[in-house]
């Protein structure tokens, strides 16, 4: 071990990454569009987009051009001053969602601590309560609320005691929900579309019956879009994609596709006044000076990625795209006409397709379904993401090109084949 320092990029990782990916064999060196290619030269088609996370595609030449720009002038001053890029994103996420304010952070953890954090101070103005309903199935990211809000035993293991105040429900059971709810109840945070779940789409009565129960019991509603947000959907507001204005939340986290890859993440709440013990609470005001804080959130240079982001995709007309798009995608998938294929969901550039674990004969010590298909994906030429044991999502850039759609699709169908004829004591892994 000593004898020879190790080189290779895995290498360098086994010995000083912690290791707490199980990480696909594949070290990557460049990207560009919807491509990218390994260190050995080798290209796949990229309809992972690093989980929703570039949304215009690797190195978009107008992002890079902003991002320089903006590096060339100023990076950082920390958020005790004023910078115009925030300003400008800020203004501009507020005029497509509605009057409230933002605030920006670095990832969508730190997003969804903000919620948190907002839903903690709303309970304390407005009676003595703190609790939040989250679901079954949900991911809500891997801090330490994070992992208490989340409806998924797995990433809890062996990190007690979690942060006290959360209570799970079946997604998309509103009789459940209202069952819930306690005195101590506050809120009520939800994916419209769960994404890590494995693309499980809110019916448009579950979330209008949310907005319900938190108007009858003054509740808030808070939406997680970390992954379905700011375009996915084909709408910069994925849940008025599913049930247009009549589902409109209190406040809203993002961060994934929000700057194509450069680390930002955000919440939004809106400005709406309650009756709270003391009087009228705006909620906006309960996050005065002092209540919350990030040193690099909001940083200049992320802003103007993100900035780049939202001109590009409104002078592109890629809401309509994503939409159009990732119908068309589904359909081909579905005409395929796979026997492993269970089901395909589909909202905008979600897409995820469900398959019939039974009918791949894996060997017992095979991986995860989920895991099998991605691993023949990626030998077919093509990057998909793993969502839980039986799913892989499609998450591919919003200006995906048609050529390259009929490419993946063309791929998919010989994933499918080679997945269907693997006989039993052939290796999987
Ligand atoms: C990815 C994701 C998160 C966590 O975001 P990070 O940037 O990894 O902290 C939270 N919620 C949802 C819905 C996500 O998809």
């Amino acid at each position: 071990m000593n004898q020879h320092a190790p080189t290779s990029t895995k290498e360098l990782y086994t010995h000083c990454v912690l290791g707490t990916y199980g990480r696909f064999d594949l070290q990557l060196a460049r990207g560009e569009g919807a491509f990218v290619w390994d260190e050995s030269g080798k290209k796949y088609l990229d309809f992972g987009a690093g989980i929703a996370v570039c949304s215009l595609g690797h190195c978009h030449p107008e992002v890079t051009r902003a991002v320089v720009a903006q590096a060339s002038t100023l990076v950082h001053t920390s958020n005790l001053y004023y910078t115009r890029p925030q300003a400008e994103l800020a203004s501009l996420l507020v005029s497509r969602v509605g009057d409230g304010r933002v605030f920006f952070c670095n990832s969508g953890a730190e997003a969804n601590e903000g919620l948190i954090k907002l839903s903690r101070k709303f309970g304390a103005a407005t009676g003595d309560r703190h609790e939040v309903i989250t679901f079954l199935g949900s991911f809500h990211g891997r801090t330490m609320t994070g992992i208490s809000a989340t409806g998924q035993e797995k990433v809890k293991t062996g990190f007690a005691p979690l942060l006290e105040g959360f209570r799970h429900v079946p997604f998309g059971d509103l009789e459940a929900t209202e069952s819930a709810i306690t005195p101590a109840t506050v809120a009520i945070l939800v994916e419209p579309v769960q994404g890590e779940g494995g693309i499980h789409i809110a019916s448009r009565e579950f979330l209008q019956g949310l907005r319900a129960l938190c108007d009858k019991h003054n509740l808030l509603l808070l939406f997680d879009e970390i992954q379905c947000g700011l375009g996915r959907t084909g709408d910069w507001c994925g849940w008025r994609t599913i049930a247009g204005t009549d589902a409109e939340p209190d406040a809203v986290s993002w961060a994934k596709g929000i700057a194509n890859g450069f680390p930002l993440g955000a919440f939004w709440v809106r400005d709406k006044a309650f009756a709270g013990t003391g009087g009228e609470v705006r909620l906006p005001s309960l996050l005065g000076p002092g209540s919350h804080g990030t040193t690099y959130g909001g940083n200049a240079v992320t802003c103007a990625a993100g900035l780049a982001v939202f001109s590009i995709i409104e002078r592109e007309n890629l809401l309509l795209h994503a939409k159009e798009t990732g119908a068309s995608l589904a359909k081909k998938i579905r005409a395929i006409g796979s026997p492993l294929v269970k089901e395909v969901r589909q909202i905008g550039l979600m897409v995820g397709i469900e398959i019939l674990p039974s009918l791949m004969d894996l060997p017992a010590d095979a991986p995860l379904p989920s895991i099998v298909a991605t691993l023949e994906a990626m030998q077919q030429g093509i990057l998909v993401i793993p969502a839980g044991e039986k799913v892989i999502r499609l998450l591919p850039p919003l200006n995906i090109r048609e050529t390259e759609i009929q490419e993946a699709v063309e791929k998919l169908a010989a994933v499918f084949r080679s997945l269907e004829t693997r006989s039993s004591g052939t290796s999987a892994s």
